[in-house]
C-alpha cells in the first residue's frame, strides 16, 4: 500500500527549474509540506505560490548549495520554517557541461563537481541528523534520501567524461550511505534519469548541444514529471520497502 506523506517534511534541491520543480510538485501532491532550494529566487517564489495555491505548504529558500555554510543553513531554514522535521531529501540540483576531456575548460569541470558531488554531499551532512530523528520518532518510522544521478553514473562515454565521474561518485556514496544508515531506516536511493527535456542542456557550448541534439533525433524525451513520478513512487512505499535504485530511459534511447 502507497503511504501518502500527509505531516512530512520534504527538502527539495534544484526546485527552481525542471526535474526538481517536478518533483516539489509531486510531493507536494502527496501531502508533503516541501522546502525549495536553489539560487533563483523568482523561481522559487513563483512556485511556492503555486503549490500554496493548490493547497499545500511550501518555503522558498535562496540558496547555493556549493557553499558549505549555505548548505547547511538551507537545511536548518527547512527545518525551522516548517514543523521543526525532514523526512525525505532530493538531492537534485546538478550541472552538465560536456566536452573532451583535452583541453576542456577547467572551470566547466569545477563547477559540475561543486554542485553534482559538493551540494549534494553538503546537503546530505546537513539533513541526515534530522533524517535520522524523524526515522525513529515520527509516525511514518522511516525517511528517505534520494539521490538523482543519471544513466551517466552507471555508463561512461567519450565526450562525458567529468560529468560520468561526479554521478559515478554519486552511486559510489550513495551505497556507501545505505549500509550505514539502512537500518535506522533512512533509505538512501538512487535515481538515474535518461533524456529529459528540462533546461541542463541549454547550458553547456554550442557545439557539445549541437552533438547532442544529433544523439537523440527521433527519441521522444521524458518528460520531467516522469521522473518526478518516479521519486514520488520510491518515498511513498511501506516502511519495510527500499527502492534502492531505478535508472529510467526514454522507450527510444538505445
Ligand atoms: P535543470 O538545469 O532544469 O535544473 C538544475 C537545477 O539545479 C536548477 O534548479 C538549478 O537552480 C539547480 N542548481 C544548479 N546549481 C545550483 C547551486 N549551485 N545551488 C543550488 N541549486 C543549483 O536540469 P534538470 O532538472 O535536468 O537536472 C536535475 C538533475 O537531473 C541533475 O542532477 C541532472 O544531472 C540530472 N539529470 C538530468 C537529465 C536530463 O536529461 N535532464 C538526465 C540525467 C540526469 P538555480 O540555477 O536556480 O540555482
Amino acid at each position: 500500500m502507497p503511504q501518502r506523506l500527509d505531516g512530512t517534511v520534504a527538502l527539495v534541491t534544484g526546485a527552481s527549474s525542471g526535474i526538481g520543480a517536478a518533483t516539489a510538485r509531486a510531493l507536494a501532491a502527496e501531502g508533503a509540506a516541501v522546502a525549495l532550494v536553489a539560487r533563483r529566487a523568482d523561481r522559487l517564489a513563483a512556485l511556492a505560490r503555486e503549490l500554496e495555491s493548490a493547497g499545500a505548504e511550501a518555503l522558498a529558500i535562496e540558496a547555493d548549495i556549493t557553499d558549505r555554510a549555505r548548505a547547511a543553513d538551507a537545511v536548518r531554514r527547512a527545518v525551522d520554517g516548517l514543523g521543526g522535521r525532514l523526512d525525505v531529501v532530493v538531492n537534485n540540483a546538478g550541472a552538465m557541461l560536456n566536452g573532451p576531456i583535452v583541453d576542456a575548460p577547467l572551470e566547466e569541470w569545477d563547477r559540475m563537481v561543486a554542485i553534482n558531488v559538493n551540494g549534494l554531499l553538503y546537503v546530505s551532512h546537513a539533513a541526515l541528523p534530522h533524517l535520522l530523528a524523524a526515522a525513529e520518532r515520527e509516525p511514518r518510522r522511516c525517511a528517505d534520501l534520494v539521490n538523482i544521478s543519471s544513466i551517466a553514473g552507471r555508463f561512461a562515454n567519450r565526450g562525458a567524461g567529468v560529468y560520468n565521474a561526479t554521478k559515478f561518485g554519486v552511486h559510489a556514496f550513495s551505497e556507501s550511505l545505505r549500509q550505514e544508515v539502512t537500518r535506522r531506516h533512512v533509505r538512501v536511493s538512487v535515481v538515474g534519469p535518461g533524456v529529459t527535456t528540462t533546461e541542463l542542456f541549454g547550458h553547456q557550448r554550442p557545439e557539445t548541444q549541437e552533438r547532442y541534439e544529433r544523439m537523440f533525433a527521433g527519441v521522444e524525451p521524458l518528460e520531467a514529471d516522469d521522473i518526478a513520478q518516479t521519486i514520488a513512487y520510491i518515498v511513498t512505499r511501506d516502511r519495510r520497502v527500499a527502492v534502492n535504485e531505478v535508472i529510467v530511459r526514454p522507450t527510444e534511447q538505445a
